[in-house]
């Protein structure tokens, strides 16, 4: 079928997505002939079964996650859902538009590899294994120590992948990790087009070949692509929030191939079988990771509402900032972010502090990077994703709830990174040694073993 101009201008538009009328820039009576012709689909936005209600396009479920309005396209009470108000309100009387048409088309593109750097003996087996899976169409978990290189042994998939026309979303729970990636991908794939869709990004509805994406931003996709991969899967919020494993299964093609990776998958991960798991056991350096030393320091809570910063851990920072090492300190809240900031302050002890909410984290991080700050305080959101070469690293109430099993490995994980520093300090201190504790040192100590090193 051969489409007109417009048509074929709504396809490249809509291909792979489904969105709301109020998302589609074309005039009202061209949208109805492509119903007419039956290239555009449109579905209810909600499902309605009797008093359940279903958002078509995150998935809920979830009752008290609906609201209902006084609507003004219906002139009714309308139900709406509250889950992904975000994206723009989705309500009973809307439906939802895709391409139904022949599809687009990216063209083969050959050697579209840029990247010249070499790849670990773990890190290319991973590699072939993640070329077959796109081959095979197949699911795999790729089990990579932090620090392994996981980016690179996506590389090769990535250029078998453009060269049959594929599509690929690359999609993270994470803004940070996906603003942390774009720029490698680009420069490692420079005739391909590619995107990056974050709360906040310019771009919204692109159609690039290779779509970087939180996990939230994925919603707008229906069956668009060949290739899955999920980042960082384990990592918070995707672990537990159905809706974004519903938003992934909606995106991918029904023959798409999916690999996720991770450091630190759940067992109810691995468990999940029958899918293919690769492991990366050594880093690409091929140094061990470093484990975690366990340092007692009594109540640093009592301590620390004196306005005193434990002993042990006033040495550790003194001691590594007479040998211009950077540190990073981790604190289980915000409010002890707080509270140690400002102890830090009254012992002039230079240093800068970010969490979540705090708008110029990206400076600080970039100023910490450029050895400008020395010491970095922080909340678990810095647990992944990032790479500072040299850095030493402190866990402060390491027995606190948020540090679980998963957390431990990643922070420790950020220790040794680099070929020319591949070695460091990771220190737990704490009021008493947790299972989480114990689990991550193992864990680490596993992973070790499992490199060649006893
Ligand atoms: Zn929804
Ligand atoms: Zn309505």
């Amino acid at each position: 079928m051969k489409l007109s101009p417009q048509f074929e201008s709504i396809a490249r538009f809509l291909t792979g997505k489904r969105l709301l009328l109020s998302e589609i820039p074309f005039p009202q009576d061209v949208i109805t002939e492509a119903l007419v012709q039956n290239v555009i689909e449109k579905v209810s936005g909600l499902q309605e079964n009797g008093t359940n209600l279903k958002c078509k396009r995150c998935g809920n479920q979830d009752r008290s996650l609906f609201g209902v309005h006084h609507c003004d396209r219906c002139e009714q009470d309308c139900s709406y859902c509250r889950h992904c108000l975000q994206l723009g309100k989705i309500s009973s009387c809307q439906h939802l538009y895709s391409w139904i048409g022949p599809p687009i088309s990216y063209g083969n593109l050959q050697d579209t590899l840029k990247w010249q750097g070499e790849l670990s003996p773990g890190q290319k087996q991973a590699s072939e294994s993640v070329i077959q899976a796109i081959i095979d169409q197949a699911e795999l978990l790729v089990w990579a120590v932090c620090g392994g290189g996981k980016t690179e042994v996506l590389f090769h998939g990535l250029e078998r992948a453009f060269a049959t026309g594929k599509r690929v979303l690359i999609t993270t729970p994470r803004t940070d990790v996906v603003k942390e990636l774009y720029p490698r991908i680009q420069a490692s794939f420079t005739q391909v087009s590619i995107t990056a869709l974050y709360g906040g990004s310019k771009d919204r509805h692109s159609n690039a070949q290779l779509v970087l994406a939180t996990t939230h931003q994925a919603m707008r996709f229906y069956k668009a692509f060949d290739v899955v991969i999920v980042d960082e899967v384990d990592a918070f919020p995707f672990s537990y929030d159905e809706s974004l494993q519903y938003a992934v299964e909606h995106a991918k093609k029904p023959t798409a191939a999916t690999i996720l990776l991770s450091a630190t998958p759940s067992a109810q991960l691995v468990k999940r079988r029958p899918f293919n798991i690769v492991k990366i056991p050594r880093r690409y350096h091929g140094f061990p990771l470093p484990v975690p030393r366990f340092q007692w320091i009594g109540n640093w809570k009592k301590q620390v509402k004196k306005s005193q910063l434990p002993p042990k851990l006033h040495h550790w920072i003194q001691t590594y900032l007479c040998k211009k090492k950077p540190l990073l300190l981790f604190v289980p809240s915000v409010s002890t972010l707080a509270t140690i900031s400002q102890i830090l302050t009254e012992n002039s002890i230079e240093h800068a502090s970010v969490h979540a909410a705090e708008p110029n984290r990206h400076e600080a991080v970039q100023a910490f990077r450029r050895k400008n700050i020395s010491l970095m305080v922080t909340t678990t959101i810095l647990e992944r994703g990032v790479t500072f070469p040299d850095v030493q690293v402190a866990v402060l109430g390491a027995e606190d709830d948020v540090f679980t099993e998963a957390a431990l490995v990643q922070i420790s994980g950020r220790v040794g990174r680099k070929k020319e520093t591949p070695t460091g300090d990771i220190v737990f201190f704490h009021y008493g040694v947790t299972k989480a504790m114990r689990a991550a040192r193992a864990h680490i100590e596993q992973m070790n073993r499992e490199g060649g090193f006893s």
